[in-house]
C-alpha cells in the first residue's frame, strides 16, 4: 500500500470574490512524479504555492508528510524544495556563490561543484545566471531546490520555453531526482511531458479537478468511451524528425 506524502482536502482559494481554486482534493504518493495539468489560469500555481506555504488558502486542509499546513508550516518548509523564479537570484554572484548562499540560508553543507555536476553545469560554475541559456537556468533552479535535501520538490512549468533538447535533458534530470527517492510535483500544460514523466496526473480546469489517474488509465478510459483519432497516427511526429535531424545533445554552450 503506497503512502500519501501530501493530502489536500476541499482546498479553496478566493482572490476577492473570484474563486480560483474551487474545493479540490487529491493525494500525492511518496516517491511518485505527480502532475497538475491544465490550461493557463486553471489554478495550478495557486494550488502549488499554497502547499509550498507561500500563499494563504481560503479554506480546506493540507497535510504534508504528517504536518498540518496551518499548524506546522515551518516543518513543511524544512522538507520541501521550492523552485524560485530565476529572476529572483541575486545578480552579481556566480553559480557556486549562489549555491553557497543558499547553503547558508538553509544551514546545509553541500558540495557546490558536485551539485552543479549533477545538473550538468560544472563548466558554468563561474558564470552568472544571466549568462545561462534557458535550459541551463532551469537546470540550475532545479539544482537549488535540492540544497536542503528535500523529501518533495515542486516544479512549476519547468520546461516552458525550452527547445526540445533542453526539455528532454530536464526530463532526465527530473527522473533521476525521483530515482533517488524524492517525490516530485510538477505543473505543465504539455501533455507529452506529462505522459512521459508523470506516474499520475490531475487534470484541473477552472479551479476544479476533472480527472485524476495514471496517464495510461486516462487514455484507456477515453478509448473505451469510443473515442478515435480523426486520422490514423503516423509512427513518428515532427518532434521525432527534429530530434532525429538535430540530435539529443544540448545546444547552449
Ligand atoms: P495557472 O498556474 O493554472 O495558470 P494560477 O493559479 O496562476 O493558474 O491562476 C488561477 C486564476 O487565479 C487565474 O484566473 C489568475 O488570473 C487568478 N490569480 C492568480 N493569482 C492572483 C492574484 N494574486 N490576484 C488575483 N487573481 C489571481
Ligand atoms: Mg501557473
Amino acid at each position: 500500500m503506497p503512502s500519501s506524502i501530501i493530502t489536500v482536502k476541499n482546498l479553496v482559494k478566493k482572490y476577492g470574490s473570484f474563486e480560483a481554486v474551487k474545493g479540490i482534493s487529491f493525494d500525492v504518493q511518496e516517491g511518485e512524479i505527480f502532475g497538475l495539468l491544465g490550461p493557463n489560469g486553471a489554478g495550478k500555481s495557486t494550488t502549488l504555492e499554497i502547499i509550498e506555504t507561500l500563499r494563504q488558502k481560503t479554506s480546506g486542509e493540507v497535510m504534508v508528510d504528517g504536518f498540518n499546513l496551518d499548524k506546522n508550516p515551518n516543518e513543511i518548509k524544512r522538507i520541501i524544495g521550492v523552485q524560485l523564479q530565476t529572476s529572483g537570484y541575486y545578480p552579481g554572484l556566480n553559480l557556486v556563490q549562489l549555491i553557497e548562499l543558499f547553503c547558508g540560508l538553509y544551514n546545509q553543507q553541500v558540495d557546490a561543484m558536485e551539485l552543479l555536476d549533477s545538473v550538468n553545469l560544472r563548466e558554468k560554475a563561474k558564470a552568472q545566471v544571466k549568462e545561462l541559456s534557458g535550459g541551463q537556468r532551469q537546470r540550475f533552479s532545479v539544482a537549488t531546490t535540492l540544497i536542503n535535501k528535500p523529501r518533495i520538490i515542486f516544479l512549476d512549468e519547468p520546461t516552458t520555453g525550452l527547445d526540445p533538447q533542453a526539455r528532454r535533458s530536464l526530463w532526465e534530470l527530473i527522473r533521476n531526482i525521483r530515482e533517488k527517492g524524492t517525490t516530485v510535483i510538477i505543473t505543465t500544460h504539455y501533455m507529452d511531458e506529462a505522459e512521459y514523466l508523470c506516474d499520475r496526473v490531475a487534470i484541473i480546469d477552472s479551479g476544479k479537478i476533472i480527472a485524476l489517474d495514471t496517464p495510461d488509465k486516462l487514455i484507456d478510459n477515453l478509448v473505451a468511451s469510443g473515442f478515435e483519432r480523426p486520422k490514423e497516427m503516423k509512427l513518428a511526429n515532427l518532434e521525432d524528425v527534429f530530434i532525429h535531424l538535430t540530435g539529443h545533445s544540448l545546444r547552449e554552450a
